[in-house]
């Protein structure tokens, strides 16, 4: 139901976070009639974007109809349980893949950061006396109760003026553009917000949708000033980095993304594996969220859900190389160390800023003979980023570590298009938009994409500042 409130007399769009910086993704539609959030997120990585989630929400939470999010990543939908518990009571709007990945990592997210406040409680370090978790997991799970599915490819009237429609992002299972139709007699307008954006070629999901048109694009831009290595490169720096880690006796650590970087590197070794390009090597899966995940990948192939290649459809063990291991509980997780080498673990976080893989680094980065591949963007400020810049020790537990092991960064493994990926699939659209607004970017990124679009598709593109207005119509 829309709220009563007097809204802008023109149609007008916040960017109240993922601008000018990877994280905290949320965008404002305001209507005379309508509040709407497009996604919700959590400011992650340094300090002072993590310190933004500790401040009031820039407009009422009970003022806002709804929120509509493109998918599950905590960037994109980490802020809706202290949303929600601070007063929205409206419906979150998400695809059914999107909702079930939601209910593994807002909770996780919840544990976590009441499991950071009893920590910093214990050793005494929180500025906050006592600290406090921004939510607890209980909020978490209240959260989930809101949630609405929004199926693909169908209009879903959000309020009496708005309309939206979510099309495959091919990002990761369940993500979606989202496009928002503002129904005005006057001045109708069409706002198309891309979410992350996947890649041409992805092993499980099909391909971004075509643009199509609208008037204002929301474009993301976390690779906006870098092509990613050829994908050919990618499995080839990952066969060579296997061959060579076994052939010293070491162990390959992969610190993934509990969702679809695991699946991805899995799908990867098990087609090495089946080529006998690798050996058939133990290969342990050590988060419980990763765990959980793969159940959602597992069920959404099995039942051939949109967005899933359509070769998959029905594969029942899709994610096996041959000697899949899945450690579930703490002493699985303890036990991996006691395995004759090789074998390759993968483990959360995917970042190395926090789980169980920072116990697998601590073991195994001060031994020359193993090897870390790191799959995916590494935020400034994480332990993963000092990683690929090449720390020679790095704090983990409380500890510093010595770093011998071989560090190898693939990033063609990324699940974010690259800037030439993007500006391919925007130079398909029917039409120009009348403005691009680049977003969900570090700096230099956005701008760089900016300049690119101006440039090679003579599209008018500005990259807007945190907290900017602007008007729609
Ligand atoms: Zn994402």
């Amino acid at each position: 139901m829309c709220s009563a409130k007097a809204g802008p007399a023109r149609p007008q769009l916040s960017f109240l976070g993922g601008a000018r910086s990877v994280t905290g993704s949320r965008f404002l539609v305001e209507t005379d009639r309508s509040r709407v959030l497009v996604d919700c997120g959590l400011f992650q990585g340094l300090k002072d974007l993590r310190l933004r989630n500790w401040k009031p929400f820039p407009v009422p939470p009970s003022s806002i109809d709804a929120v509509l999010l493109t998918h599950a990543h905590i960037d994109h939908s980490g802020y809706l349980p202290a949303l929600i518990r601070d007063g929205f009571v409206g419906k979150v709007y998400a695809t059914e893949e999107t909702r079930k990945l939601c209910s593994i990592l807002l909770p996780d997210c919840g544990y976590l950061q009441e499991r950071d406040a009893s920590y910093a409680n214990k050793v005494g370090f929180s500025k906050h006396q006592p600290a406090v978790p921004l939510y607890t997991e209980a909020d978490a799970e209240a959260a989930l109760k809101s949630f609405e599915t929004a199926p693909f490819e169908h209009e879903v009237e959000i309020t009496p003026d708005l309309r939206a429609r979510w099309n495959p992002a091919g990002h990761i299972l369940g993500s979606a553009m989202i496009s928002l139709e503002i129904r005005d007699k006057v001045r109708p307008r069409k706002i198309l917000f891309t979410g992350d954006l996947g890649r041409p070629h992805h092993p499980l999901l099909t391909p971004p949708s075509q643009f199509g048109e609208a008037d204002i694009l929301v474009t993301e831009s976390t690779y906006g000033d870098r092509v990613h290595d050829a994908e050919e490169n990618a499995l080839h720096v990952l066969e060579e980095t296997i061959k060579a880690t076994v052939a010293k006796g070491g162990n390959v650590i992969i610190p993934a993304f509990a969702v679809d970087r695991t699946e991805v590197v899995l799908l990867l070794i098990k087609e090495l594996v089946e080529k006998k390009i690798i050996p058939n090597l133990p290969v342990f899966v050590d988060s419980p969220m990763a765990l959980k995940t793969l159940e959602v990948y597992r069920e959404a192939i099995r039942e051939g859900r949109p967005g899933i290649k359509a070769h998959l459809n029905g594969m029942t063990s899709p994610f096996d190389p041959g000697n899949l291991i899945e450690a579930k509980t703490v002493d699985d997780s303890k036990a991996i160390r006691n395995q004759a080498f090789p074998c390759i673990i993968i483990s959360a976080s995917g970042m190395a800023t926090g789980g169980r893989i920072l116990h697998h680094l601590a073991h195994y980065l001060p031994d020359h003979r193993n090897s870390v591949i790191m799959v995916g963007f590494q935020a400034a400020g994480t332990r993963g980023r000092a990683l690929v810049e090449g720390a020679t020790s790095v704090k983990l537990l409380g500890r510093y570590v010595k770093v011998r092991a071989s560090i190898v960064e693939v990033d063609a493994f990324s699940v974010h298009a690259d800037s030439k990926e993007i500006l391919d699939w925007l130079g398909k659209a029917k039409k120009a938009p009348e403005m691009t607004y680049v977003v969900h970017g570090e700096k230099t990124a956005a701008l760089e994409l900016s300049r690119k679009i101006e440039e090679q598709l003579s599209w008018p593109a500005v990259v807007p500042h945190l907290m900017e207005r602007v008007r729609l119509d």
